[in-house]
């Protein structure tokens, strides 16, 4: 596999390279070649010109691209319009191209149609896709790629426009200028080898917020609350000009399929609300993460080694906008730069990435796809170096790198003092079950759920020990305490043995409240068993066999909680007037 990579400047120049090309091929075995252009100019004519001179000069030659935010040529960012040629040279690799139109309503037929295709062609190894879209949500897209031979590696790149007019456009041999379609490269064949990997190097903040409301690209709360708030709260960052530059070293940052997925606000709006890169998913728990050059370079430099050993012929990288305006022009070849040393690398700044990780399919932003291409197996015995300049880590760490790792050592110490509160604040000391509060509070909720459904059941079990008080007296409190936490294990042992859906908490002293989600049935035949059970506990020093009464009842609809309450607890009054030791309905 061989790639020329070059500027386009004028039709003149673009000939004479085509030309040269040309004539290069015909002093070798080659087997496909394939245009890649990519453009920062809309210019549609310009485009159309470019691809009618491949058509004449080089008729068998596939051609592909789309609108970028710039290109990647050499490592290096340019801008304008370049163009990448790659050819294979080994027989048995294959490469088609197919371009479909692409919008919200038609995405998923549009992939099926792809998978149709991929079906009749078992050489399929990968498929890089090039596709405008225009802020729609591509979930649909994604998920309906999965189902692709979990064999073929997916990755590509969302075209991009700095207008708000989705201008952007895709462009292939297979269709033409379009600024609604997919254009996707199948490629394949024994030989064929891809690599890929995805690099943020953007570390998340401790601090958690819970996404309550987002609805496509909107961005609407979180934890309730305008989504923007958190920003000008944690971040100080205000609703003016500035927003999109100050938040794009802060993206949201959140897991899904176990990949770490990042989105940028690109706007803030009168209402609160933020307009994020690309889709968000409700109820997710996301996190603000920071962008910082030297983390970002480690990452960096811990991907390139991989790909280094892979040994690639070519390297394609889809870099997101946002990473070009994170870094500046000046400095934004640092992280593309590295992966030339290994092999030609080419690419553009997306509007959006796209890469297939653990068999699911992701939209990514703020990242790097890197994909890794190579015919034929590693020709070096040694894998060349992937050479990273070392004077951009020495030195000390720097100072945001530091706060960060403070913030989030102090976040998870609160955090877990948090939850020891909360833990404390829901639950009795000796026994560890609920406290009454918090048992009463569950039964109201569980009493609210059920009203309306009557298929729901609701039930109470009420204990107390008999003769307890003789306990304390003639063995002391602490006897009596080891048999007040022993009758609470055996809740939660047969919690786990009867599989129960049932929350015990403590109503004081040595009662016992159990609210079961079972039927009277059941959980008669549960609180039999916790009495049985617990009669047949032989307490050490003396204490010897002791009993407990019950009392159950079931939810009568149209009822409040006091009204069930005061029923089970009669139940329980019926079982120690009638003889103690037994289970009472009422
Ligand atoms: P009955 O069979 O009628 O229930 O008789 P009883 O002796 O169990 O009578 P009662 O339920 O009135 O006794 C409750 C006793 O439980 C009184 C109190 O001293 C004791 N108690 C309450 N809380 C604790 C505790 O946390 N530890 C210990 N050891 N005893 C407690
Ligand atoms: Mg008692
Ligand atoms: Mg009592």
């Amino acid at each position: 596999m061989k790639q020329f990579q070059f500027i386009y400047q004028n039709q003149n120049q673009f000939q004479k390279e085509l030309v040269k090309l040309r004539q290069w091929q015909k002093t070798r075995v080659t087997s496909h070649i394939v245009f890649q252009i990519f453009s920062e100019s809309l210019e549609r004519k310009k485009i159309q010109n470019i691809c009618d001179m491949i058509e004449q000069e080089l008729p068998e030659a596939l051609y592909m691209g789309c609108s970028s935010n710039g290109n990647i040529l050499e490592g290096r960012v340019e801008t304008e319009i370049t163009v990448i040629c790659t050819v294979t040279e080994y027989p048995s690799t294959r490469l088609e191209m197919v371009q479909m139109p692409l919008n919200a309503e038609n995405a998923i037929a549009t992939v099926q149609k792809l998978s149709a295709i991929v079906s009749e062609r078992p050489w399929v190894r990968g498929i890089e896709l090039l596709v405008t879209i225009r802020g729609m949500s591509m979930t649909g897209f994604c998920d309906e790629l999965e189902k692709l031979s979990q064999e073929i590696k997916i990755f590509g790149g969302g075209a991009f426009s700095s207008d708000m007019d989705n201008e952007a456009c895709v462009f292939s041999k297979n269709g033409e200028y379009s600024t609604a379609s997919v254009v996707f490269l199948l490629m394949g064949g024994e030989d064929l080898h891809i690599t890929t990997m995805h690099v943020t190097g953007w570390k998340p903040l401790g601090k958690k917020f819970l996404v309550t409301k987002a609805e496509g690209s909107i961005l609407y709360e979180l934890d309730g609350k305008p989504a923007y708030d958190a920003y000008y709260k944690y971040l100080n960052i205000g609703n003016d000009e500035h927003f999109f530059n100050n938040t794009l070293e802060f993206p949201f940052f959140y897991e899904h399929h176990g990949l770490n997925i990042l989105r940028a606000p690109i706007a803030s709006n009168e209402d609160g609300s933020l307009t994020m890169t690309s889709n968000m998913e409700e109820n997710v728990v996301a996190r603000i993460a920071y962008g910082d050059p030297r983390t970002i370079l480690e990452n960096i430099r811990r991907s390139g080694q991989k790909i280094r050993e892979f040994q690639p012929d070519m390297i394609r990288v889809y870099s997101c906008a946002a990473r070009r305006t994170f870094w500046g022009m000046d400095e934004i070849s640092k992280e593309t730069l590295p992966f030339q040393s290994v092999a030609p690398t080419s690419g553009f700044y997306t509007s959006g990435e796209f890469l297939r990780t653990n068999g699911f399919v992701n939209q990514h932003n703020v990242t790097l796809v890197v994909a890794g291409i190579r015919e034929g197996e590693p020709e070096l015995s040694e894998s060349p170096e992937f050479e990273m300049h070392q004077e951009q880590f020495s030195g000390k760490v720097s100072m945001i790198n530091r706060l960060a790792t403070f913030i989030e050592a102090a976040t998870e110490e609160l955090e877990q003092a948090n939850q020891k509160l909360e833990f404390m604040a829901v639950s009795d000391g000796l026994t560890r079950l609920y406290n009454r509060r918090e048992i009463e509070r569950r039964i109201k909720e569980r009493l609210q759920e059920c009203t309306g459904h009557p298929e729901r059941p609701l039930c109470l079990i009420m204990l107390d020990i008999d003769n307890f008080k003789q306990v304390n007296d003639t063995y002391g409190h602490k006897e009596g305490d080891n048999v007040i936490v022993t009758l609470s294990d055996l809740f939660r042992k047969g919690k786990q043995k009867y599989q129960t859906h049932s929350s015990a908490g403590r109503w004081g002293g040595e009662e016992f409240m159990i609210l079961m989600e079972h039927s009277l049935a059941e959980t008669l035949t549960l609180a039999e068993q916790v009495r049985q059970d617990f009669e047949n506990i032989e307490f050490a020093n003396g204490v010897g066999h002791r009993t407990v009464s019950v009392g159950v009842t079931a939810f009568i609809p149209g009822e409040d909680s006091d009204a069930l309450c005061i029923r089970v607890d009669k139940a329980l009054y019926q079982a120690k007037t009638s003889g103690k030791n037994k289970v009472v309905v009422l």
